[in-house]
């Protein structure tokens, strides 16, 4: 029997230097790779088995510097998406403010769909320098009823794994629902 193999889109979003690409590399070589500044959007393809179920996921690592008009995001990127990684940066309090018009943005742009997005507070290494709370950063994600994870690029592979898994899983069953 020949099983149906589910594609998942993926998008990653946040302000510009939050680690964004720093993330999607960690989470698909488990390498960090700190300086991986590039001003376009790069699309990654791969194949993962998640509790026996096999994915071809793309994710889209968005650049903030391509983007027209000041718009923080792209409609057209949250159309293609089906799931979201919305990043900040706990040393930059700007970031976590846009974090929060994002959110918005998408629930708004996808409503009356419910969106799977993960909420991810990088950087947690910079602890000396932090400017948002862990407290803030749940509060933000009760508020918009999504997952929330903080973690480090530089640090570890474990917790961004962790937290692209959730989404993964998360977005594929509601593909079955739907
Ligand atoms: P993007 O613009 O959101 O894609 O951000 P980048 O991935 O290019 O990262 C911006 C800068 O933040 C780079 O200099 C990275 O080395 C650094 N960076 C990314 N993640 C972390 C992290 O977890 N901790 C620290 N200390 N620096 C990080
Ligand atoms: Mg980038």
């Amino acid at each position: 029997i020949q099983q149906q193999i589910a594609r998942l889109r993926i998008v990653v979003l946040g302000a510009e230097g939050v680690g964004k690409s720093a993330l999607t590399v960690r989470y698909l070589t488990r390498r960090y790779i700190s300086e991986y500044r590039r001003a376009i959007d790069l699309l990654y393809r791969h194949t993962v088995c998640l509790d026996d179920v096999t994915s071809e996921v793309e994710i889209l690592d968005v650049s903030t510097r391509e983007h027209q008009e000041n718009e923080s995001v792209s409609v057209s990127h949250i159309r293609w998406g089906e799931g979201f990684v919305v990043v900040y940066s706990v040393n930059d309090a700007t970031s976590f403010q846009e974090a929060a018009v994002i959110l918005d943005h998408l629930q708004r742009l996808k409503a009356p769909l419910y969106v799977p997005v993960i909420l991810l507070a990088n950087k947690r290494d910079l602890d000396p320098g932090r400017q948002v709370s862990v407290e803030d950063g749940q509060a933000l994600s009760l508020q918009h009823g999504c997952q929330f994870y903080e973690v480090s690029a530089a640090e570890s592979h474990v917790g961004v794994t962790l937290a692209f898994q959730a989404l993964l899983r998360e977005t594929r069953s509601l593909q079955l629902t739907r």
